[in-house]
């Protein structure tokens, strides 16, 4: 029989779920509410249900949002979820569906989208690569030789890289960290300062359209936009000299107008001249990448 595996990714308004084999074959698919407000023993629940419904597997891998301990399969904290702070995960899930402890694997959520790109999506056949989600905030997931490098647990946090210390204050407690200049929230803060319309869902796709189609304020506006995500990246270029960066999220569509911006970015915060050799890739599998990694990582890491 073929070997499968249930992937779950959880965020807060949404649990986006499938059934995968180990060849990459998706058998099922399905989204649920997760339903927070009714208790975090509740949500598990519906979570092992889920399971059920896709049909079961032989392992399951769950990308949350937050700070975990990756080995035992705790939150640590995850303001997106509520009452899920110092939650077992790993077990409430092993029992609940019966499977054994080592093959329920919990994941940060960007680095579990980082796997799914590497596997199945715009990174597939890399060795080395960063996914960036640019959304609300900026994640970031590392894969270093064929495989998820997560250091000590935390690896690849790319949106939290100060760019400018005197920059906006970000939720983490710094200041000018890499997401609050150039994650869709940022952006769209940006362009209203910059008296561009950016109020409606939508706007920011409309802002780099006109930036595509030559207009001066947008264009300006998303290559300083680029260039400080670019800032970011430099360093990442001096450490670890990868030449490969996948870009998913909302704000990702924009990569095109970001591009050159990026590229002066990283050419500013690098050396050695390797700015045009690197490859700036948009992500391709959308939002089902968290699931899909989340499966992947299920076996890898159980
Ligand atoms: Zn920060």
């Amino acid at each position: 029989m073929t070997s499968t595996q249930v992937g779950i990714d959880l965020g807060g308004t949404a649990a986006k779920s499938g059934r995968i084999t180990l060849t990459g074959e998706i058998l099922a698919e399905r989204t649920i509410d997760p339903g927070f407000a009714d208790g975090p023993e509740i949500v598990l629940d519906r979570l092992a249900n889920l399971f059920q419904e896709l049909g079961g597997g032989d392992a399951l891998g769950i990308g949350v949002p937050g700070l975990l301990d990756r080995t035992r399969g705790v939150v640590i904290t995850s303001p997106n979820l509520p009452g899920f702070g110092g939650l077992d995960v790993k077990a409430g899930l092993a029992r609940r569906t019966g499977l054994p402890l080592s093959r329920v694997h919990v994941e940060n959520d960007a680095n579990a989208a980082a796997v799914g790109e590497l596997w199945l999506g715009a990174g597939r056949g890399e060795r080395d690569a960063l996914v960036v989600t640019l959304g609300t905030g900026i994640g970031g997931g590392l894969i270093l030789n064929g495989a998820l490098y997560a250091g000590a647990g935390m690896a690849g946090e790319v949106g939290h890289i100060v760019v400018d210390p005197a920059g906006p204050p970000c939720g983490c407690g710094k200041r000018g960290c890499v997401e609050t200049l150039a994650s869709a929230t940022a952006a769209k803060r940006r362009a209203l300062a910059a008296g561009l319309p950016a109020s409606k869902p939508g706007d920011l796709v409309l802002l780099a359209q006109r930036a595509r189609d030559g207009h001066a304020p947008e264009k300006a506006l998303m290559h300083e936009i680029g260039r400080d995500l670019g800032r970011g990246l430099g360093p990442v270029l001096c450490l670890l000299d990868l030449r490969v960066y996948v870009f998913g999220g909302g704000f990702s569509g924009a990569l095109d107008v970001l591009e050159h911006g990026i590229r002066e970015g990283i050419e500013e915060r690098s050396y050695g001249g390797r700015a045009p050799d690197v490859r700036l890739l948009r992500a391709t599998l959308g939002p089902a990448a968290g699931w899909i990694g989340a499966a992947r990582v299920a076996i890898a890491g159980g």
